[in-house]
């Protein structure tokens, strides 16, 4: 029996993955049709690449690597209060990846499609000399003129995240074995909010209406709020001691208080982080409700043109907060 080709390898692993999508061909063909976005809605797109050793741990499995090709997608469409509809997947690959490394990756893309409503529509396949390297570009669909966009932030405003932050950054920590004294239990949750982000995509939608500006945290709430601000055309000003701690992150920073700055300023959290009119407050907080997922407000967008300022609880900017540098 011939060795299995590309060409047939990629038909049995990645062919179920695109059989919701009737304008996928089942991948038999150069392109595919793109599924129409619902009536009095607009198709959106975002793109996002995973490099083994940048973006997930030096030799992270095949689970780990799919869910965060596509969660990190998927958290960006959250942002913009985007349903999830199509991605096409390009995968680099390295000749001396472990035998099955591609059918476990295939599967567990497959049941976070699944899980999150979308499907396969096409990409292509390279081997390469460097690390496991994937872009994923999703596909979205959102009501026309509700976007959340990073220009939307208006004098007055509150600004809002969802969640907890800092687990990404202490989660990386956990994950290398790096946060010494912390109980296995917490270690193993931050880990896994480091590996697994959460994307808001229930949130995301509900907030739709009421969130004037809006995109995921990835870099970090500093470098993040930024963009908001210059898009924008404001300051902000943020109260350092709102930001919501998850308790395995507060048990680590207790033991090790220098983590408290990486709290703050981490990245790969996968949040959102929104602003809203300030009568909006009680329309956020029922969104937050409906979607399940947690909101708090941080801080203020105000007049002004320099980056974010940064409160500590006695009403003193905290200077030096910089977002992720990644490993
Ligand atoms: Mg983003």
């Amino acid at each position: 029996v011939a060795e299995e080709g590309e060409f047939d390898r990629i038909a049995r692993l990645f062919r179920p993955l695109a059989r919701k999508l009737p304008g996928a061909l089942g991948l038999t063909d150069d392109v595919g049709f793109l599924p129409p976005a619902a009536a009095g809605e607009a198709l959106i797109v975002t793109t996002d690449t995973v490099v083994e050793g940048i973006h997930v741990l030096p030799g992270a499995s095949p689970l780990r690597m799919a869910e965060k090709v596509l969660r990190v997608n998927l958290s960006d469409l959250a942002s913009k209060g985007a349903r999830p509809l199509a991605v096409l997947l390009n995968t680099a690959l390295p000749h001396e990846l472990p035998a099955g490394w591609l059918d476990a990756f295939a599967q567990a893309l497959g049941r976070d499609l699944d899980r999150f409503g979308a499907g396969l529509l096409g990409g292509d396949s390279v081997a390469t000399t460097g690390p496991v390297t994937l872009t994923l570009t999703a596909i979205g669909s959102v009501p026309e003129g509700l976007m959340p966009r990073r220009s939307g932030a208006r004098v007055g405003d509150t600004i809002w995240v969802s969640g907890t932050l800092g687990d990404g950054a202490l989660g990386l920590r956990a994950a290398r074995g790096d946060l010494p004294g912390l109980s296995g239990e917490d270690a193993s949750w931050l880990a896994d909010r480091y590996h697994r982000p959460q994307p808001r995509l229930a949130l995301g939608r509900a907030l739709l209406g009421t969130a004037r500006a809006g995109m995921d945290l990835s870099d970090g709430l500093p470098g993040d709020l930024v963009h908001i601000c210059r898009a924008s055309g404001v300051g902000a000003t943020v109260d350092l001691a709102a930001l919501p701690l998850s308790d395995a992150a507060r048990r680590a920073i207790a033991l090790q208080p220098a983590l408290e700055r990486r709290a703050w300023a981490g990245g790969d959290d996968y949040e959102l982080l929104f602003t809203a009119a300030a009568v909006d407050e009680q329309a956020v907080r029922e969104a937050g409700t409906a979607a399940g997922c947690p909101v708090t407000p941080i801080g203020r967008i105000v007049e002004g043109s320099g980056p974010p300022l940064f409160l500590d609880r006695t009403g003193h900017p905290v200077e030096g907060l910089r977002g992720w540098t990644h490993f």
